[in-house]
């Protein structure tokens, strides 16, 4: 008995379950694109701006536009209060979100443009990177930038030697947790994001990828019915 209670996950979920997911999108009224991505305790909010001219020259790409992207975490959202402004973790989010939505977005229309994205955290229990990836590709798409799919985004791991999808805080923090945050688009099952940290046999590896597939497949139709919702809020004012 002992022994079931302790693979048991500490929210009670299954091990191929995500938490409960809520989306929501054109809540910043003054960006071109915004949305909100709930998973869990974990919420992220996202606001697009742009394309527009991108200053100094210098930094401008004459062929087509670039993606910016910076991502961030209020101090409050954990509960020991994260120092305010930019870290390196905060430098390294920002990047790989940029190069998981990149092979999304088409801006070979928009040259000398910048596209800014700006990701904040207001609460965190794990996966903030998949939920601000999630969040901003919503806002992309709000934003109307032509989009070859959206990006959906989960971390999946192994926990006490078992695979295991969308990992809590607590599960991250257990002795020997191996956490690999993916991002996939659901079409083509195109992976933009993997990263992984900690020790993985490459079977266990090719089963955690499979999980997070899933679960993306689930978090893209979460994503899609957000983005109609709008619309159907538009055409009731
Ligand atoms: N975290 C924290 N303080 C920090 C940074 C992170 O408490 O300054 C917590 C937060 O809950 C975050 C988790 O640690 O979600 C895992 O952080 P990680 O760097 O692995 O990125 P994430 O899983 O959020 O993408």
């Amino acid at each position: 008995m002992a022994q079931a209670k302790k693979t048991e996950r500490p929210d009670g979920r299954k091990l191929n379950e995500t938490r409960e997911m809520e989306a929501k999108v054109g809540i910043i009224k003054r960006a071109d694109g915004s949305a909100m991505f709930r998973m869990g305790k974990t919420i992220a909010y996202a606001a697009v701006y742009g394309p527009r001219e991108l200053f100094p020259g210098f930094m401008q790409n004459p062929e087509k536009g670039i993606l910016r992207c910076n991502y961030d975490m209020m101090s409050f959202s954990v509960t020991e209060r994260k120092r305010p402004g930019p870290s390196r973790r905060g430098v390294e989010i920002s990047l790989v979100t940029k190069n998981a939505l990149g092979p999304a977005v088409n801006l070979d229309q928009f040259a000398n443009t910048v596209v800014d994205i700006f990701i904040i955290i207001t609460q965190a229990d794990a996966g903030t990177r998949c939920a601000g990836i999630t969040a901003a590709s919503m806002a992309l798409a709000d934003a109307g930038i032509p989009m070859k799919d959206l990006v959906s985004a989960v971390s999946v791991g192994k926990v006490n030697g078992r695979i295991a999808l969308d990992l809590v805080k607590e599960e991250e923090d257990l002795d020997g947790t191996t956490d690999i945050p993916c991002a996939i688009m659901s079409r083509n099952n195109e992976i933009t994001l993997l990263q992984l940290d900690g020790d993985i046999s490459e079977a266990e590896l090719i089963e955690a990828v499979e999980l997070a597939k899933e679960g993306c497949h689930k978090i893209y139709e979460i994503q899609k019915e957000a983005l109609k919702e709008k619309y159907k809020e538009i055409k009731n004012e």
